[in-house]
C-alpha cells in the first residue's frame, strides 16, 4: 500500500471524479479523514499535506492525541463520529468541532447544557440507524424527523444534517437514499454518509461529507 499522503491524494481525486460523474459541483463533498487508532506520527504528514478535517470515534482516544495536534496545526476541524455517552458530553463539546452522533433525547439535553455552560457550539448531526440494527447507534428512521424537530424546539439545538452507517452486509444505496429523503423532510442540507468501501456511491446519492479511514491510513 502507498503512504497515507499518497492515498489521501488518490481519495481526493476519486471524490472529485465522483462529484463530476454525479453532476455535483466541484468541491461539493467534504472529506473527513478518519484517524481512529492511528497516532500523531501517522496523522502529522496527512495534516502537512493539507488535510484539515478529521474524524474520531472515541472521546478518550481523541482527547489523548488531538489537543497537541490542534495546537501544532491551526485550522483543524475535528468530528466525533462514534457513539456519545451522556457522561462524556462535557469533554465532547470542549474538543470536537462537529458531533455527528446525536441520537437520543438524553444526549440532546446534555449537549444543550454543555453548549450553554461552555459557550462553545460544535456543529451537530443526528445519526440515523437506517438499517434498524439492534446493536447499532442512531435514531430509528421513522422517529428521525420528529427527533430533529425536538432537538430544535425542546433543546434549542441547531442540527445541520444527518449521518448514517449502512449495515455492513447490504447494498448501501437504499440506505443513502433513505437518509437523503429524511434530511429533505427535516429541512436539513448536510449528509454525512459513505466510508472507504462506498464513498463514491454515497456521493452519487448526495453525500455532502464522506468519512474515509482505511483507504487513507491503511487497515486497523
Ligand atoms: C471507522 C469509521 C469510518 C471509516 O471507516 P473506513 O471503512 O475505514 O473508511 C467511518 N465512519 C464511522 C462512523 C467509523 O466509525
Amino acid at each position: 500500500m502507498a503512504s497515507p499522503v499518497e492515498e489521501l491524494f488518490t481519495v481526493k481525486a476519486k471524490i472529485a471524479a465522483a462529484e463530476c460523474e454525479a453532476g455535483r459541483q466541484a468541491g461539493a463533498v467534504t472529506l473527513v479523514a478518519v484517524s481512529k487508532t492511528f497516532d500523531a506520527a501517522d496523522i502529522g504528514p496527512v495534516i502537512e499535506a493539507g488535510q484539515r478535517i478529521f474524524g474520531e470515534n472515541r472521546v478518550q482516544e481523541a482527547q489523548a492525541k488531538w489537543p497537541a495536534l490542534k495546537q501544532a496545526f491551526p485550522g483543524i476541524e475535528l468530528h466525533l463520529i462514534g457513539p456519545l455517552q451522556s457522561n462524556k458530553a462535557k469533554e465532547a463539546v470542549a474538543l470536537f468541532d462537529v458531533i455527528e452522533t446525536v441520537d437520543r433525547e438524553k444526549i440532546a439535553a446534555e449537549l444543550a447544557k454543555e453548549i450553554a455552560r461552555q459557550g462553545r457550539s460544535p456543529g451537530l448531526y443526528v445519526q440515523v440507524n437506517t438499517g434498524s440494527e439492534p446493536q447499532k447507534a442512531g435514531i430509528e428512521p421513522r422517529e428521525a424527523v420528529a427527533f430533529v424537530a425536538r432537538c430544535r424546539t425542546v433543546h434549542g439545538l441547531v442540527i445541520e444534517g444527518l449521518m448514517c452507517i449502512p449495515p455492513a452486509d447490504e447494498n448501501p444505496g437504499p440506505h443513502f437514499a433513505l437518509l437523503e429523503k429524511l434530511a429533505r423532510e427535516a429541512g436539513l442540507e448536510k449528509l454525512s454518509m459513505g466510508m472507504s468501501g462506498d464513498y463514491e456511491t454515497a456521493i452519487a446519492f448526495g453525500a455532502t461529507s464522506v468519512r474515509v479511514g482505511s483507504a487513507i491510513f491503511g487497515s486497523r
